[in-house]
C-alpha cells in the first residue's frame, strides 16, 4: 500500500516468503462467533470488512488447541479435519479482499472457565473458580503434540500463519513465571526450564509447517503481576523464541488478572509502546507494539520513531473497519475512533454474549445490521444530538433519505459533552469529531440552538419523527434538597459551579463514580494526564527491573473528602462495567473515599447531610451535595396517540427509557430504527 500519509505505518513489510501490504495488524478478539460452527458465515462477513478496509494483518479470536485449553464450554477448537470447513469460510472471505489473516492459538490454562482445566502447577487463579490440574510429563508432551496439529490444521484451512498466545497469563505465561510455575522438574525453576513449553511448541511447530508460513508469538513483555518476569527473563525468552523459528514477535501488557489496567479509557494512549521498543533492540525479527492505540497518528510515531516494525489495534478495528484505508486517503478525521470502554466488546465477551462496539453496533453484525440505501426517499426530522439522534441521522442520511437534526443546544452531544470532562473520558471527545465529520458528509441538515415544539415539527410535513431527546437529571425528594449546598452533577461538570473541599454524592451510578474521580482531580494537574504521573500512580515500572513491572505505587493525597452513597445495600459499583467497573472502585479507594450502602437519606441543612445506616444516625458535614440519583425521560413531544395520516413518530435512547440508559443502547437504537425506515 502506498500512501503520502503516514508513511512509516502504510509502508509493506517484506517477510522474505510473503508481504505484508502495510504495519498494522488487527489484533485478536474473541467475537463469540468464532465459538459455535453455525456463526462462521457471520464471522467470515466481519473479517472480510475488515479485509477491505485494508488492514495489514488479520488475527482470529483464540482458538483452542485441545478442550483442556478451552476458555469457556464447548470454545472453538481446531483439532480435527472437520473444524476446517467452517474457517475456510473465514480464510477465502479475506482472501477474496487482498488480506492476510492468522489463526490465534490460545490455550487458557487455569483461566478456563470449565472444570478440566490444567497448567503448570496446580494453583488457582484469582480471577476463575476452577482449580487447575497440574499437567504431567506426559499431558506436557500431549500439548505440545496438540498445538503442532492446530497449526497443521490452521494451515490446511488456507490460514496465512498463526498466532501463538503467549501473554496475558495463560497457559504459555503461566509455565514462564514463578508466579505460577512451581515445578521441580525440567519444566520449571529456572528460566531456561520454565520457557521450555513454548520454545518447544515453537520449535516442533516451525518443523511442521515449513519455513513459508508465518508463526507470530504474543510474548509478555511486561506481567504486572507479583512473581512476574524480569526485563532480563523476557528479553532471554524473546531471543530463544526467534531461534525457535518465530516470525514475528506481538506483544502483551498485563495479566488478565493483574490489578493494573492496560487497555481502558484511562490508560493513556500508546502507554507501553516505549517497552516494545527496548524489545525491538533486543531481537533481529519484527516487533509489534499494542496496546491503547486507537489513531494513525500514534501509531505512524510508534514505527518511524523505532520502537516497533507494526501495530497491534483491536478494538479500533471493531469500531471502524475502514480505519487503514480512512488513513491511506488523508481522512482520518472520518475515523470512528474506538474510545477504550469496553463496554460492548470485553465487557460481552465476559458476560458470554457476542462482542459488538459502543460506537459502531454493525461490528460483528455485519449481516443482521445493514445499512441498505432506500429506493423510497423520505423525510425524517431527528430531535435530539446526543448519541442517539447522531446515530439515527447519519444512519437514516447514509441509506438516502432527507434528514433534519434539531439540537436545542448550541453543539451536538448531548451528555457525552458531560462524559468527556471526566478526568480519563476525553476519548469521548474524539465520537463527537466522528459523528461531526460524518453529518456533514451523509448532507444531514443541522439545526442547532433550536428547540422544537410538536406544532413545529408538524407544520414541516415529515414522514417521520425521531425523538431522542435524552433525559432530564432527577431531584430525589429529601428534606432540604433545595438548599443552596445542594448542587446537580450538570451544575458541577457542565457549569463548572463551585465545589468545596467535603462533598456528599448521592448516588453511585455510573455518574457518581465519574462525579467522584472528576472532584478528586486537582485541577492544577492539566489533563490527560502524563504517563509519568500514570505509571507512578498505578505502580509500574516500565523498565521491568523485576517482579513484572511492578513498584510500590506512589501515596495519593486526596484532593477532597469524599462520600460517595446509596440507597441499596450492595457492593457499589457493582453494576459499573466488569473489566472497568475494578478501575474505578480502585481509584476511589486509594483516595480514601468513603462509599456507604443501605443509607437513608433525613435532611440537608446548613450542619450537612444527615443519613442513617442501619437506623443509625450520622451527620456528614459536608459543604455540598451532588445530586447523581438517576434521570428520567425527556418525552414532551410524544403524542399520546400516532395520528392515522400524519408523520410516525418514533422514541430512542433515553427518551425512550432513561433507566439503564448507556451510550452503547442510545447509539445502537439510532442505528437500527434509522436501518429500518
Ligand atoms: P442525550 O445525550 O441526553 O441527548 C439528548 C439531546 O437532546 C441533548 O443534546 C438535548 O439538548 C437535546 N434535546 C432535548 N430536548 C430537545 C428539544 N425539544 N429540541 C431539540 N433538542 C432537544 N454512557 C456510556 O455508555 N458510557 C459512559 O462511560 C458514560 N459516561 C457518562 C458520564 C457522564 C458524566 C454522563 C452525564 C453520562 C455518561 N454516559 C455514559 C451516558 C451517556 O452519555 C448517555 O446514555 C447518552 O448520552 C444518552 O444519549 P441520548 O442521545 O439518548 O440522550
Ligand atoms: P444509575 O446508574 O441508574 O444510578 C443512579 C443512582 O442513583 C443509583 O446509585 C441509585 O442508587 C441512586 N438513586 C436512584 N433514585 C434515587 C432517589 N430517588 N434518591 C436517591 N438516590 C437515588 O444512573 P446514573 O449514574 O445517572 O447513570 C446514567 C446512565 O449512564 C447509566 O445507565 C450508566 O450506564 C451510564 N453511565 C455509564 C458509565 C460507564 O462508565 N459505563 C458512566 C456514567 C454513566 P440507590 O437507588 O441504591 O440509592
Ligand atoms: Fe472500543 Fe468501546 Fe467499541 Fe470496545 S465497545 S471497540 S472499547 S469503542
Amino acid at each position: 500500500m502506498t500512501s503520502p500519509h503516514y508513511p512509516h505505518l502504510l509502508a509493506p513489510l517484506n517477510l522474505g516468503f510473503t508481504q505484508l501490504r502495510n504495519r498494522c495488524i488487527m489484533g485478536s478478539m474473541h467475537t463469540g462467533l468464532e465459538d459455535r460452527f453455525y456463526n462462521y458465515p457471520k464471522l467470515a462477513a466481519y473479517f472480510k470488512e475488515r479485509a477491505r478496509g485494508g488492514v495489514g494483518l488479520i488475527v482470529t479470536g483464540g482458538i483452542s488447541p485441545n478442550r483442556r485449553g478451552w476458555l469457556l464450554p464447548f470454545g472453538g477448537t481446531m483439532n480435527s479435519l472437520v473444524d476446517i470447513w467452517n474457517h475456510r469460510k473465514v480464510t477465502e472471505a479475506v482472501h477474496e479482499e487482498g488480506g492476510k489473516i492468522l489463526m490465534q492459538i490460545l490455550h487458557s490454562g487455569r483461566y478456563g472457565y470449565q472444570p478440566f482445566v490444567v497448567s503448570a502447577s496446580s494453583k488457582k487463579s484469582p480471577i476463575s473458580m476452577f482449580t487447575p490440574k497440574a499437567l504431567s510429563e506426559s499431558g506436557i508432551e500431549s500439548t505440545i503434540k496438540d498445538y503442532v496439529r492446530c497449526a497443521r490444521l490452521a494451515q490446511k484451512a488456507g490460514y496465512d500463519g498463526i498466532e501463538i498466545m503467549g501473554s496475558e497469563g495463560y497457559l504459555l505465561n503461566q509455565f514462564l513465571c514463578v508466579r505460577t510455575n512451581q515445578r521441580q522438574d525440567r519444566w520449571g525453576g529456572s528460566i531456561e526450564n520454565r520457557m521450555r513449553l513454548p520454545v518447544e511448541i515453537v520449535r516442533r511447530v516451525r518443523a511442521a509447517v515449513g519455513a513459508n508460513f508465518i508463526i507470530m508469538y504474543r510474548h509478555s513483555i511486561l506481567d504486572l503481576v507479583e512473581g512476574g518476569n524480569s526485563w532480563d527473563e523476557v528479553i532471554t525468552v524473546a531471543q530463544a523464541l526467534e531461534v525457535a523459528g518465530v516470525t514475528i514477535l506481538n506483544t502483551g501488557i498485563g495479566w488478565h488478572e493483574a490489578r493494573v489496567p492496560t487497555i481502558v479509557t484511562s490508560v493513556p494512549r500508546a502507554a507501553f509502546a516505549s517497552v516494545a521498543g527496548r524489545l525491538k533492540k533486543a531481537v533481529n525479527i519484527p516487533v509489534v507494539a499494542s496496546n491503547r492505540i486507537n489513531m494513525p497518528d500514534q501509531a505512524e510515531a510508534i514505527i518511524a520513531h523505532g520502537d516497533a516494525d507494526m501495530v497491534s489495534m483491536a478494538r479500533p478495528f471493531l469500531a471502524d473497519p475502514a480505519f487503514v484505508l480512512k488513513a491511506a486517503n488523508g481522512r482520518a478525521d472520518e475515523i470512528n475512533t474506538c474510545i477504550a470502554c469496553n463496554q460492548a466488546c470485553l465487557d460481552h465477551t465476559f458476560a458470554n454474549k457476542r462482542a459488538s462496539c459502543l460506537v459502531n453496533p454493525r461490528a460483528a453484525f455485519e449481516t443482521e445490521l445493514k445499512y441498505v440505501k432506500t429506493n423510497k426517499r423520505q423525510r425524517i426530522a431527528v430531535v435530539g444530538a446526543g448519541p442517539a439522534g447522531l446515530s439515527a441521522a447519519t444512519v437514516a442520511a447514509e441509506c438516502g433519505h432527507d434528514v433534519t437534526l434539531f439540537e436545542s443546544s448550541e453543539k451536538i452531544g448531548g451528555q457525552f459533552n458531560i462524559a468527556m470532562q471526566i478526568p480519563g473520558k476525553e476519548e469521548f471527545a474524539e465520537t463527537m469529531r466522528y459523528f461531526k465529520r460524518r453529518l456533514e458528509i451523509t448532507g444531514v441538515k443541522v439545526k442547532l440552538g433550536q428547540r422544537v415544539s410538536r406544532d413545529e415539527l408538524l407544520k414541516q410535513n415529515f414522514d417521520h419523527i425521531i425523538l431522542a431527546t435524552g433525559i432530564a437529571p432527577r431531584t430525589p425528594r429529601i428534606e432540604g434538597v433545595e438548599h443552596a449546598k445542594v448542587l446537580s452533577y450538570i451544575d458541577v461538570l457542565l457549569h463548572k459551579k463551585a465545589v468545596g473541599k467535603r462533598v456528599a454524592i448521592i448516588g453511585a451510578g455510573g455518574i457518581g463514580f465519574d462525579v467522584a474521580e472528576y472532584l478528586l482531580h486537582d485541577p492544577s494537574t492539566s489533563l490527560p494526564v502524563s504517563l509519568a504521573h500514570w505509571f507512578a500512580e498505578w505502580g509500574v515500572d516500565p523498565q521491568a527491573v523485576q517482579n513484572g513491572g511492578l513498584i510500590a505505587p506512589v501515596v495519593a493525597t486526596p484532593f477532597r473528602q469524599i462520600y460517595l452513597l446509596q440507597r441499596k445495600t450492595s457492593k457499589l459499583g457493582a453494576d459499573l462495567g466488569k473489566t472497568s467497573g475494578w478501575v474505578h472502585r480502585a481509584t476511589l479507594q486509594r483516595n480514601k473515599v468513603e462509599m456507604l450502602a443501605g443509607v437513608e437519606y433525613q435532611r440537608i441543612d446548613d450542619k450537612g447531610l444527615h443519613i442513617s445506616i442501619n437506623g443509625e444516625a450520622r451527620l456528614l458535614e459536608v459543604d455540598n451535595v451532588i445530586l447523581c440519583a438517576g434521570q428520567d425521560p425527556l418525552t414532551e413531544l410524544m403524542p399520546d396517540q400516532q395520528g392515522e395520516n400524519g408523520p410516525r413518530f418514533h422514541k430512542i435512547g433515553g427518551a425512550a427509557l432513561a433507566s439503564e440508559l448507556d451510550a452503547k443502547r442510545a447509539i445502537r437504537e439510532g442505528a437500527v430504527l434509522a436501518a429500518s425506515l
